[in-house]
């Protein structure tokens, strides 16, 4: 334990540190700061953070959730782009000697040097409440760039958390899902409702813990290709995979070589892709390859 017991998190606490600052709310910046201890401690119990862990707080915000995390971690490096937060941030956070305030665009931080930097390349957890108009890059930019994590647990849009935990033939399922279920497996932790947060949100929101898997569910011999297959295919949902898929600018895939590789895998020629698999899209994919090449 580092640092006195989080102070934060009760709306008592965070208004007086808002009046004291005189601080203004950026609805650009996605800011709905949370106010309930429950959910704090929900969140720190879900990315089960101890001693040697490092944690990357994207968004700390006034620093309430920083002040568990620095409490729990060994270290914790919070990436916050509001310039008018970091003074408040080194208020809250002073007596907390293993934090980094870093003020940037985690957009355009490089991640994987600072996990270098702050844990000799050791994977990070990351933990945050999201600025939800940012949710999806975020965290496919942690995916893509294969930025050492072990896991993160994050505060999304309720309808977001789902797209990312929905299986084949769900309402929710799309190229989210399949994204994140490549690279991690999602578990949905709480449901909170907009009164945990300040100002509320005029949505849902959930906390979902992805937990990154050592080697993917599935071999793919191209992950570029499956993904582009599977953005095609999502993009025009009601038409089959491979209308979707022959007519995708950029993929270069013929429909006769679509027919016979479904042909192959068994599958129906109408077939779409809300109807397939993650491992269904791999070997599609693959023999998508093998035809180009022959
Ligand atoms: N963690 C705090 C909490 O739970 O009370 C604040 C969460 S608030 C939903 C999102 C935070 O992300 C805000 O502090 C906002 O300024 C910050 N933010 C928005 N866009 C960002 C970006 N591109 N890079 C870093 N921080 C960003």
């Amino acid at each position: 334990m580092t640092g006195p017991a989080p102070s934060l998190g009760n709306p008592k606490n965070t208004i007086e540190i808002l009046q004291k600052y005189r601080f203004v709310f950026q609805k650009k910046f996605g800011q709905n700061f949370l106010i309930d201890e429950h959910v704090l401690e929900k969140i720190i119990r879900a990315a089960q953070i101890g001693p040697d862990d490092f944690v990357v707080e994207i968004g700390p915000g006034i620093g309430t959730m920083t002040q568990y995390l620095a409490y729990q971690a060994r270290g914790v490096a919070a990436v916050e782009i509001d310039r008018a937060l970091i003074p408040i941030l080194e208020d809250t956070l002073a007596e907390y000697d293993n934090v980094t305030i870093i003020n940037e665009d985690v957009l355009k931080v490089d991640l994987t040097k600072l996990a270098q930097e702050m844990n000799g390349g050791k994977p990070v957890k990351i933990v945050a409440n999201l600025p939800y108009y940012i949710t999806t890059p975020i965290i496919m930019g942690l995916f893509e760039r294969h930025v050492p994590v072990e896991s993160i647990t994050v505060m999304v849009q309720k309808e977001v958390a789902e797209r990312m935990q929905a299986g084949p033939g769900s309402k929710d399922y799309g190229a989210l899902s399949l994204a994140v279920q490549y690279y991690a497996e999602p578990y949905i932790v709480a449901n909170v409702p907009p009164n945990c947060f300040m100002p509320r949100p005029g949505v849902g929101s959930a906390v979902i813990r992805l937990g990154t898997h050592r080697e993917p569910p599935v071999k793919v011999k191209d992950e570029e290709l499956m993904f582009g297959i599977i953005r095609a295919s999502f993009n025009q949902r009601r038409k089959t995979l491979q209308n979707s898929v022959s007519h995708a600018p950029g993929l270069g895939i013929s429909k006769e070589t679509t027919a016979a590789v479904l042909e192959e895998m068994g599958l129906p020629v109408a077939v779409r892709g809300e109807a397939m698999s993650l491992a269904q899209f791999a070997q599609f994919a693959d023999l998508v390859k093998d035809q180009i090449r022959t």
